[in-house]
């Protein structure tokens, strides 16, 4: 694991921390002393300890801020205590100023409170500069253990989420995942005045494939149809299973005559070409697509607009299959039989 630590410090505090830290080379060290610089670098490369000079301007601002960020809060802070006044007055007080400092610190963010040694007195026993030291190490091996746990966390967290999210047959998206998407790329589209379009298709007789040789061979189609489709999608299309050999594919900023010419292609790709299931079988199936574009009156999760898509399947399957419709051919024939009819 590449640890990376920020050290929110000038270059001579750098100086102060343990050799350790200074000079390993197991993990990253970025030294940054000034505020928006840091809070920047954060937001961008979020380390995974921050070892913050208390003196420093904006230091506490620094650690208050970490800890008010949802996505960031998890970064171990340990803000060392070098300011002079602060450590004449602990000298002066005694240990109840220490706990009230300490206290404080850890109510502004701080996850971690380590007095320095003063500067300017030179005479210190090895044994006050190694406790000292220690207690630095020792807090940023809490930190290490923390930060490990969250990758941990997060990995099984993608894990989890790929699993939930994904079909096991196909490797597709599934409509969970569909569900999830949709409404985002409708909001996406809407804000940016793109247009986005969708397509639903499903096999011909698919059925017929199943009983003439058996499930399995069924199975194996789906996924050699499914790897057909996906080579032959644009970057921002995104294809999802709907359900059983039903398929949405997602037309980012796609009109709906160009989500035709996309439907087309895939009809094309289908019938085109047998399917070599093994050195046995080639399957030859058609597919039936219906596309719909997104309207102004469309509801944020996408439910009429995959509900006139799927209309336009439905088209497609009464009108012979093998074919794609679109909802402005069937919006326009719908029209016409309206008219003709009264
Ligand atoms: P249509 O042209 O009207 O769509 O006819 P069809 O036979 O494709 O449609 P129907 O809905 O009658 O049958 C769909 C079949 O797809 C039935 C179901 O067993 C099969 N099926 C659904 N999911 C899977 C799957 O994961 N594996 C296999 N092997 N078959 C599946
Ligand atoms: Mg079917
Ligand atoms: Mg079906």
């Amino acid at each position: 694991m590449n640890i990376s630590i920020l050290v929110f410090g000038s270059q001579k505090f750098l100086t102060t921390l343990p050799d350790q830290i200074r000079y390993a080379t197991a993990f990253s060290v970025e030294v940054i002393a000034n505020l928006d610089q840091a809070v920047s670098h954060i937001t961008m490369t979020p380390p995974d300890i921050i070892v913050v000079q208390a003196s420093l301007d904006g230091s506490m601002e620094l650690c208050s801020w970490l800890k008010d960020q949802p996505k960031l809060s998890w970064i171990y802070c340990i803000l060392l205590e070098d300011r002079s006044q602060q450590i004449i007055d602990r000298g002066k007080y005694g240990w109840e100023w220490e706990l009230e400092m300490t206290s404080s610190a850890l109510k502004q963010g701080a996850d971690a409170y380590i007095w320095q040694l003063p500067e300017g007195k030179t005479d210190y026993t090895l044994a006050e500069l190694t406790a000292n030291q220690r207690l630095i190490l020792a807090q940023l091996t809490v930190g290490l253990r923390k930060a490990k746990k969250y990758r941990d966390l997060i990995r099984t967290n993608d894990l989890l989420s790929a699993i939930a999210l994904a079909d096991s047959l196909t490797e597709l998206n599934n409509r969970r995942a569909l569900e999830w998407d949709l409404p985002r790329q409708i909001q996406k589209a809407r804000e940016q005045s793109l247009p986005f379009s969708l397509i639903i298709l499903d096999v011909d007789f698919f059925k017929k494939v199943n009983d003439t040789y058996g499930h399995l061979v069924g199975d194996r189609l789906l996924q050699l149809l499914c790897i057909r489709v996906r080579h032959n999608l644009r970057f921002q299309d995104t294809p999802f299973r709907y359900g059983g050999e039903e398929f949405v594919i997602l037309l980012a900023n796609t009109t709906g005559e160009e989500a035709s010419i996309v439907a087309r292609r895939l009809n094309r790709i289908v019938s085109e070409q047998p399917f070599a299931i093994n050195n046995q079988h080639t399957i030859n199936i058609t597919i039936s697509l219906g596309t719909a574009s997104l309207q102004s009156d469309d509801d944020e999760q996408g439910i009429s607009l995959l509900h006139r898509a799927d209309q336009c399947l439905l088209e497609a399957k009464a009108t012979g299959r093998n074919k794609v419709i679109g909802w402005d051919h069937l919006s326009h024939v719908q029209y016409l039989k309206a008219a003709a009819s009264s």
